[in-house]
């Protein structure tokens, strides 16, 4: 049986391509590795409601809890700044195994078939189409959309990308915590179903990223260290989660709870528009280019964008060029592409902790009231005001 479309990956990018295939009419093919959609994902997760909403019908979104605060907190060796804000958008918390399999019920609606169990090691192309090479036998479509995550090996078999490099991935860690739901409300002094985010970045004892979210009746607490810091410093990434737990309370606060998952991943630093996007009738969208934006930890709604986008191209059979094109023309990818200069020059220049140490060691001797601190950082102002233009510039 021969199909007009076959989706690699039934992650969010995967399922947004399929059912905007599906809906046009396109007989949709999707294989997935895990035995169900979101069985093999790992995220922290918190998601914008209105981007999922350009794509998927959100009335019944199994959301965790709504955030209706985020602290963000940087912490160095001059000590520790917090800010609490509220969420200008609808943010919510979501388990990936839910969240994924909700999003794959939309594209089944439409008549998208999935064979979970099943991986895809190669692409032939076979005179005008292709022939898929599974691990149970091979399958035949017309147009192939490649939404296998950051670990993309079928596009670093098509020469799409390159292999990643230490200097353009972050190691993610993560740990689920069971609770019931009173106690993480109580915990974390929520009212009720309301939810809470933790950003924090630290750069000790090397610079990370750590999180914390908390879902219905578990909180998720991660960190994302650049992978060249651990490789250099011979640190293995459980050591900074650990460290991260202790320094910010969380040993404390998940007391008597008991550890329901712990999962590793990568999440690229590169991609898009350096990585190509398509060849020939094949499109890849999501993680396996790259499209997860550092500023705002969102990689989620990128996904589903671009799958949506690869959708209409595999049904109006764009070339190539209109599919980039396209890509570049919404927002969120635009965005991301505009902060890769930014972003390799704050990672691999170790700026973040520069920039860290300074804003806390400059708010903390405006509180003590002795600014005579602030002239040790006039080296850095060059600096900073050229990254300053660099962000400015990616954001118009
Ligand atoms: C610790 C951590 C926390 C994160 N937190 C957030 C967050 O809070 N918010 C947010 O928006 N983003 C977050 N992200 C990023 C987000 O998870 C990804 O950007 C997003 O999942 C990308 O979606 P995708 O569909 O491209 O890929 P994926 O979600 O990775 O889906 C790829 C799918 O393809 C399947 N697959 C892979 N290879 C094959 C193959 N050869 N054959 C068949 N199937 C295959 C996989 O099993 C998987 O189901 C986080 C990431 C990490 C690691």
């Amino acid at each position: 049986m021969k199909f007009d479309v076959i989706v690699i990956g039934a992650g969010p990018a995967g399922s947004a391509a399929s059912l905007l295939a599906s809906k046009a009419g396109l007989k949709v093919l999707t294989i997935e590795r895990g035995p169900e959609p979101g069985s093999k994902n790992v995220s922290g997760a918190m998601i914008r409601v209105s981007e999922i909403a350009k794509v998927f019908d959100t009335s019944n979104l199994p959301a965790e809890r709504e955030v209706k605060k985020i602290k963000l907190m940087l912490s160095s060796k001059n000590g520790d700044v917090s800010v609490e804000a509220s969420p200008l958008t609808k943010l919510v918390t979501v388990s990936r195994l839910k969240f994924d399999k909700f999003l794959w019920q939309q594209a089944e609606n439409n008549k998208a078939l999935l064979i979970p169990k099943t991986t895809a090691l190669g692409i032939e192309k076979d005179s005008s189409s292709y022939k898929v090479i599974t691990d149970r036998g091979e399958i035949e479509g017309d147009k192939i959309v490649l939404a296998e995550g950051v670990n993309s090996l079928l596009s670093m078999k098509l020469g799409l990308r390159p292999e990643l490099s230490p200097e353009s991935t972050v190691q993610a860690i993560k740990e689920v915590y069971s609770l019931n739901k009173e106690e993480v409300s109580k915990r974390l002094n929520l009212s009720s179903d309301d939810g809470l985010a933790w950003r924090v970045i630290s750069n000790s004892p090397v610079p990370y990223a750590g999180f914390l979210y908390t879902y219905k009746d578990s909180i998720s607490v991660g960190v994302g260290i650049p992978m060249q810091e651990l490789i250099e410093r011979k640190i293995r990434p459980y050591e900074i989660l650990d460290e991260f737990e202790k320094k910010f309370g969380i040993t404390e606060l998940v007391k008597g709870s008991s550890l329901r998952e712990y999962s590793a991943k990568i999440i690229p630093e590169d991609g898009f528009p350096k990585w190509r996007a398509c060849k020939e009738g094949i499109y890849a969208v999501g993680d396996s280019i790259g499209l997860v934006n550092p500023l705002v930890f969102n990689g989620i709604g990128p996904a589903i964008i671009s799958g949506s986008i690869a959708g209409t191209a595999v049904t109006e059979s764009w070339s190539c060029q209109k599919y980039v094109s396209e890509l570049y023309n919404s927002r969120e990818i635009k965005e991301i592409a505009k902060l890769r200069p930014i972003e390799s020059e704050m990672l691999g220049k170790g700026y973040l902790s520069v920039y860290d140490d300074m804003i806390t060691n400059l708010i903390e001797s405006w509180i003590s009231g002795d600014l005579s601190e602030v002239s040790q950082y006039k080296s850095q102002f060059p600096s900073m005001i050229k990254h300053l233009l660099m962000l400015w510039g990616s954001m118009i």
